[in-house]
């Protein structure tokens, strides 16, 4: 989590981003910057266009209006093909999509061998390193299909980091799993959040939310309609949408 008032550069800025499908808006007038090491929450209810946001911001969808900056460099804009960053921005999908013929080491070595050309020896040094970080130091030899949901889910998040990415993209992380399961990944979150790492994490997670996120983005229709710290959105929401969100999830 972000500690300290210093000053932070700022890893990702989106700008008026707007995406439509069939010439309906999905996703419109989209503003947000994101300082190195913030953890940042999308809420919102099914349908307002987090995901489709995230995608966006990660380069995964072409935009139609504004753009997006990520380190400093122009990552997309509108109208033209978002410039491919590779592993240098993480995503965690709500499915966890492991190559089921490869063990849960050779799943976080892949992508390093394969794309940065890291000697096989170190990534898979590296896949152990990262696997113990998940909690998951006697599960490298396993098959996803010898995992849980949960176990499963970890290995995503270590073949994400494999990568050494500068943001780290959450959809709905945990919505596949059960309860038990879902503890165990939002701890890893946390840590990852406490390491430094910079999260934005779309996720109806509300404790999470609340206890480990800096930041707090609710959006509905498409449009951001509140932004603020954690605390200030979940105990005094402003914008009525937010509160008629929160009464309704929270059962108030
Ligand atoms: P959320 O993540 O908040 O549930 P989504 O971003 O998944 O919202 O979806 C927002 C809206 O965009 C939904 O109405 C959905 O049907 C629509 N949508 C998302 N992806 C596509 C697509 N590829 N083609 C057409 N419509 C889409």
């Amino acid at each position: 989590m972000e500690t300290g008032s210093t000053k932070r550069r700022t890893v990702l800025v989106a700008q008026g981003v707007g995406r439509s499908y069939h010439g309906k808006a999905v996703v419109s007038e989209v503003d947000l910057a994101v300082p190195a090491g913030q953890t940042v929450a999308v809420l919102g209810p099914s349908g307002a266009g987090k995901s489709t946001m995230l995608r966006c911001l990660a380069g995964l969808e072409p935009i139609q209006t504004g753009s997006v900056g990520f380190q400093g460099e122009l990552l997309s804009k509108a109208g033209a093909k978002p410039r491919a960053v590779g592993g240098r921005i993480g995503m965690v999908f709500q499915q966890f999509n492991l190559f089921p013929h490869l063990t849960a080491a050779q799943n976080v070595a892949l992508a390093p061998v394969k794309a940065r050309h890291t000697p096989k020896r170190q990534a898979h040094t590296e896949a152990r390193a990262l696997l113990e970080r998940v909690g998951l130091p006697e599960h490298c030899d396993h098959y996803p299909y010898e995992l849980s949901g949960g176990q499963q889910q970890r290995v995503a998040i270590a073949r994400a980091l494999a990568m050494r990415p500068e943001l780290m993209l959450f959809d709905e992380p945990t919505s596949a799993l059960d309860p038990e399961f879902t503890r165990e990944v939002l701890s890893v979150m946390r840590d990852l959040a406490d390491s430094g790492m910079t999260i934005i994490v779309v996720t109806h997670e509300m404790g999470f939310a609340r206890q480990s996120a800096d930041r707090v983005v609710f959006m509905a229709e498409g449009r951001i309609v509140e932004d603020g710290p954690a605390d200030t959105v979940f105990t005094t929401p402003r914008h009525g949408r937010t509160r008629q969100f929160f009464d309704q999830i929270l059962g108030e």
